[in-house]
């Protein structure tokens, strides 16, 4: 039988219950939250474009002209001349030969990996990639090899020992850590033994780089060395959807095989709209980045000063370590009921025992936001959430 409410309260005892709150305001520094206005310190609208004028303008007339729902999937008849023109724009601002638009990030993660690698190969995946690279993983039947958080010469030996096409995967900025991964190292070894590297690159996508192109325009790696490369639209572009670029015989892989591709509807074309605009804005506004990096200074040196224990990220990704799960809720609470609104994140999202409040800044923070956050978390008030 299933005994739902016995797994739930053990669920609730150990401090791992999930529940929503609900948000009645546009997205931005300041919600409405469950009624209560607080300052968001855990949102992924990196740049503020998820409620910039000029991105909804392009949503609304594109509704004007292309309606509401896409009718079908791309295969079918839902592939609209908004999608192919943010598809070719995609491809040239990431510097690949194509791209192809997935309805989320997840869908693209458990496509792309499962069209990629199957029985007979092997798929090698960091040992804190986010969950949806792991499922993929898990999906395509591949054998399946965890290394250790950005370990180079464990992933080396595995390789070396591997069979079939070999398939490289890695989060490019951590979600839940904000550290980045040793791209060129792991692109050389890939070379070595003849592997393909996936980088899902959801939060470096806008934010790193110097037009925003994510992790690898800032660390110069092209489609030889990264063949792979997986954004996401939801965070730094501020819309939804996901796309993945590279070589012309990979995305045609992708619309053949890609399951999470071909059998679902394709996304509103007026989200594809909004996010050509997003696109504009990324590429010309490096303010944003600029202003981001600023804050998320200010930030760790004012959070260094009170002695708090931050991760070692330089990205807007600002985790703070608490360990259990029940004090992880309860700095969360504490802090909600002080007006700030910042996730505690729990096994499984991290490994046990590293339960943390995920702070993330947004280049719509002010200074004065950040000095209130740091009172909030001063130390002696800190360890009394604990
Ligand atoms: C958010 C996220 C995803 C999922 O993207 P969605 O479009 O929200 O489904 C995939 N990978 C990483 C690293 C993410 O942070």
């Amino acid at each position: 039988m299933f005994d739902l409410s016995q797994k739930l309260n053990e669920l609730s005892q150990q401090g791992l219950y999930r529940s929503r709150r609900i948000i009645e305001s546009p997205q931005g520094i300041n919600l409405i939250c469950d009624g209560k206005p607080v300052i968001n310190f855990c949102s992924n609208d990196y740049l503020g474009l998820a409620n910039h004028p000029d991105v909804i303008n392009a949503f609304k007339s594109a509704a004007d002209k292309f309606g509401v729902g896409s009718g079908s999937a791309h295969l079918i008849c839902g592939h609209s001349n908004a999608h192919h023109a943010l598809e070719e724009e995609l491809a040239a601002f990431t510097g690949r030969d194509r791209a192809l638009l997935f309805s989320t990030g997840y869908m693209a993660n458990m496509g792309t990996i499962s069209a990629l690698v199957g029985r007979g190969d092997t798929v090698f995946e960091d040992r804190l990639n986010h969950a949806s690279l792991l499922d993929g993983g898990l999906l395509s039947g591949a054998k399946f090899k965890r290394y250790t958080h950005a370990d180079a010469e464990y992933l080396d030996n595995l390789l070396a020992k591997a069979d079939g096409n070999k398939l490289i995967v890695t989060d490019g900025v951590f979600s839940m850590d904000g550290d980045t991964a040793p791209l060129q190292v792991l692109s050389d070894i890939a070379k070595k033994h003849s592997s393909w590297v996936m980088v899902d690159d959801a939060h470096g996508l806008g934010v790193l780089g110097e037009h925003g192109g994510g992790i690898l325009e800032q660390m110069g790696l092209n489609q030889d060395d990264v063949q792979v490369l997986v954004g996401t639209l939801g965070k730094a572009f501020g819309t939804f959807g996901a796309f993945v670029a590279g070589s012309e015989d990979l995305i045609e892989t992708l619309i053949q095989k890609a399951r999470p591709y071909i059998y679902t509807t394709a996304l509103p074309p007026a989200i594809a709209e909004a996010t050509r605009t997003s696109l504009k804005i990324i590429q010309t506004e490096s303010w944003r980045r600029d202003k981001l990096r600023k804050l998320t200074g200010y930030f760790k040196s004012g959070a260094e000063q009170l002695g708090l224990p931050l991760m070692v990220s330089t990205s807007p990704i600002q985790p703070i370590l608490v360990g259990s799960s029940e004090q992880a809720v309860a700095a969360s609470n504490g802090l909600y009921d002080r007006g700030f609104l910042v996730g505690a994140i729990r096994p499984p999202t991290v490994p046990k025992n590293s339960a943390r409040l995920r702070i993330t800044l947004s280049a719509m923070h002010e200074e004065q936001h950040i000095d209130q956050l740091l009172d909030a978390l001063e130390k002696p008030c800190y360890d009394e959430y604990l």
